[in-house]
């Protein structure tokens, strides 16, 4: 047990606390940080994406200094700064064009997606909203209310909210057994309890990855876009944590050959400093002025640091590194699974990458405990990752967009030994004692 952790739990709450290890981190460079014992940790979790051009890059640091250091003021409320109008512009040419009309910044995916969950309602006159079982969209009153993660349960949902189950591929047996029973619970909630004339809009993630990185069937998402369209429903693509390149192309969405209306950004876009975006149709975005807004929304630092970002994206090619060492990385993890009776599924796209835990394989039955033994074991090997899932037995990689093939193949050595200990009995599980994970 390092000092810094024990002091901090001398002075900080624990109410924010998702704990996994005792990590305490003094510093970083790239894809590594360094713990306050000295050790180095190689950093696959990227702080669940938000670090998405690794720790310290030069591009970020250089125009966080330049904001502050001619500051145009610390908010858009009540004035135009030059950084978020740039941003804005930005993100406008990047989406497809039914989404491009204005933009919202915020600081965090839940505030953003609890201004759009308001804002599609009060817009349209529609009470209802759909979204997934296994959802994630945040940790406020407004974005609870539109998810549907366990680890959240006792708190209430939107009066108009239906959650649907999100197509499970490896649960199911296939794809198509996943996409068929998936759309049939919907045209059921159609038929019978929820007319989708009453439905303002469809949250989805294109990949489902608190849910446990689970990779939408073929198709899927065609016939949700095509319902949406049917009904004249909003379909709200939340890309906080895959979108911007991690999924090996710009927009996690494009993966499925959908146009959402409105897409959310966050953790990512801010490479580390806490920035949010809405975009979407005017319509909806300029619906009221004073209707959802924090003092420091559209300060011009962290909107300086969201251009960086993407000016790095695109100068770095990260979209393309991300294919390529996610493609790495998911062909050595398959390999891994010859050898580790543990792994069941290996699934994702780019750099954002799940590995599903189970301790029968023909029965899928999930390794809970295994699961959270393997990724303390790899801390205390070197290697920083988390786990999600309805069952908390995935293990995700969101590891920063720059991450070089070299750095990608030593993480998976580290994890190949972790499995091997833990497969072996020699890690006790009294170590997770106080690491309750979700
Ligand atoms: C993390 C996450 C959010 C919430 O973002 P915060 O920055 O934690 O507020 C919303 N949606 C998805 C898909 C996320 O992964």
């Amino acid at each position: 047990m390092t000092g810094l952790y024990e002091r901090e739990s001398r002075s900080v709450s624990t109410l924010a606390h998702l704990r996994f290890f005792p990590q305490a981190v003094t510093g970083g460079k790239g894809s590594m940080l360094r713990g306050d014992d000295g050790r180095d940790l190689l950093d696959f979790a990227a702080s669940w994406g938000a670090a998405s051009l690794g720790h310290g890059h030069p591009a970020l640091a250089e125009a966080v200094n330049r904001a502050l250091s001619d500051q145009a003021g610390a908010s858009y409320l009540s004035t135009a700064n030059e950084p978020s109008v740039l941003l804005a512009e930005k993100l406008l040419s990047l989406v497809p064009k039914r989404a491009a009309g204005r933009v919202w910044f915020g600081h965090s995916g839940s505030d953003a997606n609890e201004t759009v969950a308001r804002a599609v309602v009060a817009a349209t006159g529609r009470p209802r909203i759909i979204s997934f079982k296994g959802a994630y969209h945040g940790g406020t009153v407004g974005s609870v209310a539109i998810s549907g993660h366990p680890a959240q349960g006792g708190i209430e949902k939107a009066s108009g909210l239906s959650l649907v189950p999100y197509p499970d591929s490896y649960a199911s047996g296939s794809p198509e057994a996943a996409s068929k029973a998936a759309l049939a619970h919907i045209e059921e909630l159609f038929a019978t309890s929820v007319s989708p004339q009453e439905v303002a809009a469809f949250f989805i993630e294109p990949i489902q990855s608190d849910g446990g990185m689970l990779v939408p069937p073929p198709g899927y998402f065609r016939e949700i876009e095509r319902l949406c369209r049917k009904h004249g429903i909003l379909l709200v693509c939340d890309e906080v944590k895959v979108g911007l390149a991690r999924t090996g192309r710009l927009h996690a969405f494009k993966h499925s050959g959908i146009e959402p209306d409105i897409v959310v950004f966050g953790k990512g876009l801010g490479g580390g400093l806490p920035i949010s975006a809405v975009v979407g149709p005017e319509a909806i975005m300029n619906h009221a002025s004073t209707f959802s807004f924090q003092t420091l929304h559209g300060n011009p630092v962290c909107a300086s640091a969201g251009l960086a970002v993407l000016e790095t994206i695109e100068r770095e090619n990260l979209v393309e590194n991300a294919a390529k060492v996610g493609d790495t990385m998911l062909s050595a993890l398959r390999a891994l699974q010859e050898k580790h009776p543990l792994i069941g599924h290996v699934r994702g796209h780019g750099l954002a990458i799940g590995v599903e835990l189970v301790s029968d394989r023909e029965a899928r039955t999930p390794a809970i405990e295994q699961t959270a033994l393997t990724v303390y074991r790899a801390f205390q090997l070197g290697l920083v990752i988390y786990y999600v899932g309805l069952n908390s037995n995935v293990l995700e990689f969101t590891p920063p967009l720059n991450l070089s093939e070299d750095e990608a193949l030593r993480g998976i050595t580290i994890l190949d030994q972790a499995l091997s200990d833990v497969e072996a009995g020699r890690v006790d599980p009294q170590l997770l004692e106080r690491f309750a994970g979700w």
